[in-house]
Formats: structure tokens, sequence, C-alpha cells
């Protein structure tokens, strides 16, 4: 892996690692701006690399769906950005600070809108719960800022292009321990919940995704190469499900006409461009 060159450093990676090298680590906070100066840094890069859709009904239907969901759990007042990656791969992935990426090869594999709500949730929570900014806190070198830059977005591999579009952030996920991804799961169900959404999408995306995974593996790779998806994933979330009431979880919104026509208009799009060559 190659490091990127010490100028392409944004001062507070340099800061954060300063700080962290000089053995502070326990007192020595990334805070909120270091942490959106992290993911906007890190979305333009996404930028140069992914091909992100930039259709208006996408865009526009992506930011209602995702900014009601955070808008419902985020105490910190973000600035969040959902964005469609024009990928037919299976994968979604959060930066700090608030942008979330979903592929349109998920968004069409879902079958109702609670099913996209469910990993939006997710990602979400992976954002709101800071898993990237702590495992940087916890990390240790005078690079971590670099190395944490490479991980989430593996622009630091030769020929980059290829590997950001199969992966796409993956990596930030196979960062993720069990417990981080538990956490996200749990924080999706609530989130959901809070926004009016049935929470049991997330369950139900799972066995779509298992499912593909035993008739497609190919396309689904990625996504579980970065969230290791067992069954006791579908038991957990449906175990937090059955706390809610069943009237209370009949209440809640499972579909729209909004995503059968954003997700109509996703199929009708010219296929995705194929990865680009290292
Ligand atoms: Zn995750």
């Amino acid at each position: 892996m190659m490091r990127l060159h010490s100028s392409r450093v944004p001062a507070w990676c340099r800061a954060v690692a300063a700080c962290l090298t000089v053995g502070l680590a326990g007192s020595c906070g990334v805070s909120q701006q270091q942490e959106v100066e992290l993911g906007a840094s890190t979305a333009a890069q996404v930028r140069a690399e992914l091909p992100l859709l930039k259709d208006a009904a996408v865009v526009k239907y992506i930011n209602t769906l995702g900014n009601q969901l955070a808008r419902a759990t985020d105490t910190r007042n973000l600035a969040w950005t959902f964005t469609v990656v024009d990928s037919k791969e299976v994968n979604a992935f959060a930066l700090p600070g608030g942008w979330v990426y979903v592929n349109r090869g998920l968004i069409e594999r879902a079958t109702n809108m609670s099913e996209l709500a469910g990993v939006l949730g997710h990602e979400i929570g992976h954002v709101t719960l800071r898993h990237s900014v702590q495992q940087m806190q916890q990390a240790q070198g005078a690079n971590v800022g670099v190395s944490l830059l490479c991980t989430l977005t593996k622009l630091c591999e030769g020929g980059a292009g290829q590997a950001a579009i199969g992966i796409g952030g993956s990596a930030l996920f196979a960062k993720f321990s069990r417990t981080d991804e538990a956490e996200a799961d749990a924080e999706g169900v609530a989130t959901t919940v809070k926004a009016g959404i049935s929470p049991r999408g997330i369950p139900e995306m799972f066995q779509v995704l298992l499912r593909e995974r035993k008739t497609n593996p190919g396309a689904v790779d990625a996504f579980f190469a970065s969230h290791p998806l067992e069954e006791d994933r579908i038991t957990a979330t449906e175990a937090l499900i059955a706390q809610y009431s069943a009237s209370q979880l009949q209440r809640l919104t499972r579909d729209t006409p909004a995503f059968q026509a954003f997700r109509r208009r996703l199929l009708a799009l010219p296929p995705s461009p194929a990865p680009k060559k290292p």
C-alpha cells in the first residue's frame, strides 16, 4: 500500500497524528469540526473516484428519506448528505460527519421503502456513534490520519479507481468490530421507529442479501466483506423489534409510492459504468 504524499494530508490530520504520537490519545479527542473536515476531504475523494448519480429526482428522494431518518436521531445537527453510487454491486458506507452512500445495486434489490431505510439507519448509526472517529482515537502512530483516509477509501493504493468502485469504502466496515455492527443495527432499528418507518425492513434486507449470496455471490461480495452478516444479526434485530408493541409497529410506514417511483427510476437509468481498470 502506498502512502498518500504528506503534502496531501490536511492540517487537522497532522494535528491528530501529532496528538496521538505524543501519547495523549486518552485526553485528545477529535472535535466535531475535525470529524466534519475528515468527512469533507474524504467525500471529495469519493466524488473524484466513484460514479455518483446526479439525476435530480434520485438525489432528491435519497436525501429526503435520509434526512427524515437522520433528523430523528442526530443530536449534533450535522449537515447530512446522502448519495447513490452508480454501481450494480451491493454496498453502503458512511463517512464521519454525515456523508452516507448507498449503491444503486442495493436499492434495486430492496423490495420496499423500509428495507432501504434500515440500511440508511444503520449507516447513520455508524456516524452518530462516531465509530470511525473512535478507531482513529484508538489508533497509534504518526500516520494515523493518513491511514484512516487510506482505510476509508483505498485511495492510497495504486490504480485507486477500481478498488474504490469495487469496494467503495467497505474497508471502513471491515475495520468495524462486531460490537460496532451490532450497535449500528440497534441504532437502525431505533432510528427507523423514531422516523415513523417500520424497522422490519432491517432483518428483511438481511434475508434478501443472504438469498442473493446463494444465487449471485459476486454481486454482494463487497457488502459481505465489509458487513459480516450472519443469522445472528437477523435474530438480534428481530429481538429488538419484538420489544415494540404490535400496535405501535402497525402504525409505522412500510412502503410508499415515492419509494417505488424512485426504485423504478433507478431501474430505468442506463446500466452502471464498469468499474475503472487499475
Ligand atoms: Zn455497518
